[in-house]
């Protein structure tokens, strides 16, 4: 009896205590964690200066709601914008979900259509408006109401057939920079070249979910700056606070000048302790060097497993998609008895790594050997 909703598949596993990539259980056992906490720790566990930094908001101001302008709230979205050529403004929310929910509101209210247009495989969030543009059908069945018909539109990721999807009743085209939950898969930079210019055309917003591919995990800040594209709208979250709650909506200066008082609102977005973590989040990745150090995760990764015979590395940077025989289920099992945790997906033969972004090369090394070894390869 649990006074937990038991709505939680769990692994069979007690966390007591974390620090860098290290996990440590009630039993003793010291397992490496390749799953980040679900793409959510970039600077690994327990980092010195976030816990400064959060001890700090929350001693100085800890809470007030943007009925006034919150410390630090400004330098957050200067840190959170990075410089950025085309995005312009920040709106703070509390999770992945809200930021697209933001990016769905924008799309529709300042297009005056309802269409959206979205990737079979894609997972926006589990509140109704992201639900309801989620293409993967597992998530998708639990819609507690219908939506109507003409509220999603679905194309497949680099079919160069899915420009006939977006026409003048689309408000906007929402796409992940990796399809992570639906198998790790990256968009051809050219296909989405050729989605931005239709969706100019037929005046519909181009949108970028980072959720999971923002803050530096695919080696760029946005994962979109390596794609040739500029979306209209990008939403961020996960990594964003290094644990601490918070997405964001990130938009142009069109929509900055569109949106007008109350257009969007909530109670905790871009609290004081909230944009404490994604300013020193930002400030970290940015100090350490870590955008290009991802990417030397992902090809140790993909050297150390070439050849295996079923075996494909997919994904960029922090975020990992080994394709395997065996079911990501099993491997997953049989990894963590050999001390190491990693992520599945969507797919049932995919597995996924969302880590840290200074996890050490050994850990990596270490994750190589074990899956050879379960593999018998
Ligand atoms: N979008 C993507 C691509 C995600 O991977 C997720 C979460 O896994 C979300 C949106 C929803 O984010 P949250 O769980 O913070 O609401």
């Amino acid at each position: 009896m649990t006074a937990l909703l038991p709505v939680y598949p769990r692994l069979d596993l007690r966390i007591v205590r974390a620090a860098g990539s290290e996990l440590f259980t009630d039993t003793g056992r010291v397992i490496g964690d390749l799953y980040g906490g679900h793409a959510v720790c970039p600077l690994g566990h327990g980092h010195p200066e976030l816990t400064a930094a959060l001890t700090r908001a929350h001693s100085t101001l800890d809470f007030f709601s943007n009925s006034v302008l919150i410390p630090g709230q400004e330098e957050a979205a200067n840190a959170v914008l990075g410089g950025s050529k085309h995005l312009a403004h920040v709106h703070f929310v509390n999770s992945g979900t809200e930021a697209n929910e933001s990016a769905l509101h924008i799309a529709r209210r300042k297009t005056g259509r309802e269409t959206i247009v979205v990737l079979e495989d894609g997972f926006a969030g589990r509140t109704f408006g992201s639900l309801s543009v989620t293409g993967l059908g597992g998530y998708r069945k639990r819609l507690g109401a219908k939506p109507p018909e003409h509220w999603t539109r679905t194309i497949r990721l680099n079919d160069p057939a899915a420009v006939e999807a977006i026409d003048d009743t689309v408000a906007g085209v929402l796409i992940e920079s990796v399809v992570s939950l639906g198998g790790v898969r990256v968009p051809d930079s050219a296909w989405l070249q050729a989605i931005q210019a239709r969706c100019h055309d037929v005046g519909a917003l181009f949108m970028f979910d980072e959720v999971q591919g923002g803050v530096g995990r695919l080696g760029t800040w946005f994962g979109h700056e390596g794609m040739g594209v500029q979306p209209d709208v990008v939403t961020l979250a996960k990594s964003l606070g290094s644990g601490f709650p918070v997405g964001a909506c990130v938009v142009t200066a069109e929509i900055g000048a569109w949106a007008s008082d109350g257009e969007l609102g909530t109670t905790f977005g871009g609290g004081p302790m909230a944009c404490a973590m994604v300013e020193t989040t930002a400030r970290l990745i940015r100090e350490g060097g870590l955008m290009a150090r991802v990417g030397e995760l992902y090809a140790r990764v993909e050297s150390g497993l070439a050849g295996i015979p079923g075996v494909e590395v997919r994904g960029r940077g922090a975020l990992i998609g080994v394709q395997t025989p065996r079911p990501a289920k099993d491997l997953q099992v049989a990894l963590l008895a050999r001390d190491l945790l990693v992520g599945t997906s969507g797919q049932s033969h995919t597995l996924r790594l969302l880590p840290s972004y200074n996890t050490p090369f050994e850990m990596v090394d270490r994750f190589v050997a074990a899956t050879r070894e379960v593999l018998n390869a």
